[in-house]
Formats: structure tokens, sequence, C-alpha cells
């Protein structure tokens, strides 16, 4: 096989997550990242391209002059506008949805209809347009059962609220469907029945027509210890979560995955690329909460440690986009990734730039993923919120804990934030399940 170029889109930790794994691959010659940040430029093949993520035409034009030959998508944004069809009429590879098949992120409604239609287990709903408040009121008070609002467009992972009363559900209806609070995102409204449970994000590969899932991960979004204050972009993940037992994960690739790539095939659009599926694992049984058409951030900081170091990840994603997934083995090894978001203090409301950061030496199997840096006089500062992501590897979830705090001490910058109780939930289920409790 010749030698791949890649051409990596977007600037967060997941793609320099994503170069870092790229860059081991023996297939890969060159990883354009565009636009990138101060850490994706550092690894052996990576260099930075001062391209905008949604400039098709100018992504085209690069990669068409500099010999790309597959195309990785990081964020949704340029997937549910259409970059794939771009890509494909110059026959270069993408490994990301086409933007019929992107509306099952890009569209909670369309997702919503999708699951009904295919028997997939979601939580009972109904979809409002802007215009019907008064009906959407009425269903609220009538439904008898407490209920989340979800805008159905994209809205920058805000765009869902868990009201506590039916009168707090009447007044983010007005909220989202009068005042607009989400933007055109909330043109149309989910209303949902509220679920109770543990939850899990699944990442799986798939070319269309088979689907492999990577272990499942629980990520905290919110940026207080114990899940408490404002959401954020994700303060730390782990994976496996001891909670999607191998029975747990059976049925959710029977109930959910399997249907989800079948049926989306069968409708015309099948999906190729990375499916994150959110669910929460209720009483009965696993329910989807949303679809990604991307790998999730931070979980994929964890996950790639988790991928064998034997796991070509360049081999896999292009077998995907060339409907030969079955021609490649995704191995994954035993033990445990984690990943520790560093964020700038005041985040995720404002926060100061500019900081120097260092990073000193780190053990093999820790790495410190770079998100809001960038490179300035030869120094690297920081340029946003979730500054750096360390994430560890070892055989238990405790050493891989230990390792990544231990990486989070040799990384300084003025204002690092961060969560020192990642993995919480699954640390206090280990400690029940030694006492005789299950947890499944
Ligand atoms: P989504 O973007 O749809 O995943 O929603 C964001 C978050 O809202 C999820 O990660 C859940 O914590 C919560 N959520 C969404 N839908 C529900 C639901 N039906 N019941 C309970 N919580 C939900």
């Amino acid at each position: 096989m010749t030698a791949l170029n890649v051409l990596l889109i977007g600037s967060g930790g997941r793609e320099h997550a994503l170069a870092w794994k790229l860059s081991q691959s023996p297939l890969v010659r060159k990883i354009f990242v565009c636009p990138g940040n101060g850490g994706t430029s550092l690894e052996p093949k990576t260099v930075n391209v001062d391209l905008s993520p949604s400039d098709f035409p100018a992504l085209v034009d690069f990669a068409l002059r500099n010999e790309v030959s597959l195309v990785l998508p990081g964020p949704e944004q340029p997937l549910v506008d259409g970059i794939e069809t771009h890509f494909r009429k110059v026959g270069i590879p993408v490994f990301g949805p086409s933007a019929l098949a992107a509306r099952m992120e890009g569209s909670k409604a369309f997702s919503k209809a999708f699951m009904d239609r295919h028997n997939i287990p979601t939580a009972k709903f109904k979809v409002f347009q802007a215009s019907e408040v008064d009906h959407a009121i009425q269903y609220v008070r009538n439904c008898g059962f407490k209920v989340v609002l979800k805008a159905s467009g994209l809205a920058a992972g805000k765009g869902v609220l868990l009201p506590e009363t039916v009168e707090d559900a009447i007044a983010g209806l007005k909220e989202i469907m009068v005042d607009n609070v989400f933007g055109s995102a909330g043109s149309e409204v989910v209303v949902e029945e509220l679920l109770t449970g543990p939850e899990v994000s699944v990442l799986a590969f798939a070319d269309g027509y088979t689907i492999t899932p990577l272990p499942a991960a629980q990520d905290h979004k919110r940026i207080g210890e114990g899940d408490t204050g404002p959401n954020t972009g994700g303060m730390g993940a782990y994976a496996p979560a001891p909670i999607a037992t191998p029975e747990v994960m059976d049925r959710i690739v029977k109930e959910v995955l399997q249907p989800t790539i079948s049926g989306m095939r069968k409708e015309g659009f099948p999906f190729v690329g990375l499916l994150f599926t959110g669910l929460m694992l209720t009483e009965d049984g696993p329910k989807v909460l949303e679809y990604n058409v991307r790998f999730g951030d931070p979980e994929t900081e964890a996950l790639v440690l988790l991928l064998d170091p034997s796991t070509d990840l360049a081999a896999v994603l292009l077998a995907c986009a060339e409907r030969r997934l079955d021609s490649v083995e995704v191995k994954v090894r035993q033990g445990f990734g984690v990943s520790v978001v560093l964020a700038s203090q005041g985040y995720p409301g404002s926060y100061a730039k500019g900081k120097e950061i260092t990073v000193g030496q780190l053990p093999a199997d820790v790495v410190a993923f770079h998100a809001g840096t960038s490179t300035v006089g030869g120094k690297t500062v920081t340029s946003g919120g979730r500054v750096l992501c360390v994430s560890a590897y070892a055989p238990t979830l405790r050493e891989a804990l230990d390792a990544a705090y231990a990486g989070i001490s040799n990384v300084t910058f003025e204002g690092k934030v961060f969560r020192r109780d990642i993995a919480h939930r699954a640390l206090s289920a280990q400690t029940e399940s030694s006492k005789g409790l299950t947890y499944a």
C-alpha cells in the first residue's frame, strides 16, 4: 500500500489524540491538521495548516495539491454541513458520514423518528415546531411523566433542559420556542420522558454494514467535583465503565447498534465513520439518549490509549471508508484508559488566555493531549477553556488514575483547574461490589 497523507480537521484534544495515534501508523506519511493546536504540530509526521474547518473548497483544494488519501473530520458541524460530499466528488475517501447520515446528530427530531421506525429503545417523545408552543405546553401538562426538553438542532453541546416541575418545563418551552435561547437549533423541539439510571457512551467504528464497538466510556460533564456546578464540554472520562458488563454490552450491540446500522443502510443513508451512542442504562434495559456522528471529547483521549499498540488506527479508518471494516482487527488492551481535563480558571465562564504552559517529562502510557493551546513566539500558551487533557493507561483503574494525576503534577500553567474525582462512580461501584453488592 502507498503511504497515506491524512487530512485531520479540528483543533481540540480529540484531534490531538487522533493525530498521536495516527502518527504511530506505518501506513501514514503525513498528517495535516486543520487548523490544529499547540500540540498537534508536535507529533511526528504532523503539520498544522491554517485553514478553516468550514471552508470546504479550500480544504478540497489543499487535499488535492498535497495528495491526501484520507480525510478525518473531528467535529460534527462540518459533517452535518456535508463535508463528505465535497471530498467524495473528487474521489478522496472520508472517515465520516454523509450529510444525510449526519442528521442522526444534526436533528434530534430526525433521530428520534428513526429510532421509532426501527424499534430502537429510547425515551417516549413528541416533536413540536416552534409555532406549536401551546400544543407543547398541553403535552407537558398531560403526558404523565417528567420531561426533558431538547432543541432539535446542533446547539454546541447545550440545548437540553431538565426541568424539575411542570411549571419549569413550561417556562423552558417558552425560552426555547419563543425567546429562541438556542437560536435556530430550537425551531423544532423534542419533548421526551426523563429516564433514570447510569449513563454510558459507546463509540463504534462503522463502514455502513459492520459495526465494531469500543469499550463503553463514562464522562464527567460538570465542572465541579461530585458532579456539581455548570455543564462543560467534558472534564474527564474513563473506559471501560464497569457498569457496562459483557451482558449489557451484548444488549447494546443487539438492540441498538446493529439495528441502527442496518436501518440506516436500508433507508439509503449508510453510516460510515464513528457512531457515538449515549445511553441510559434503565431498569428496562439500555435506552438511547442521543447519537453523535463523530469521536467524543474527552472519551477519545482515554480510548486511544486503550487501543492495542498493534491496532493501526489509519488502517481501521481507511477500512471503514472503503466499506471493509471486517478485513481489519480492532484490538483493545485489557486494563483502563482515563483522561483528566485541565481547564482555565473560570471555565465554563470567562477565563484568561495567553498563560505559558510547561509540560514536564511524562512516564510511558501517560500522554498530555493539547486542546485550547497555541504556539506564540516559540512558547505554548493557553488559548481556550479546556487547555489540555492528561490521559493514562494502566492494568487497573486505580493505577491509571494515579498515573494521570501524577502526570498532571508535571503540567503547569497559571489558573490550572481540574477535577480530582474522575471515575468516582466506577471506584465506588468497585467498593460496593467488593462488599458483595452488584451494580448491573
Ligand atoms: P443529549 O445531548 O441528548 O445526550 O443530552 C445531554 C444530557 O442530558 C445527557 O447526557 C443526559 O445526562 C441528559 N438527558 C438527555 N436526555 C435525557 C432523558 N431522556 N432523561 C434523562 N436525562 C437525559
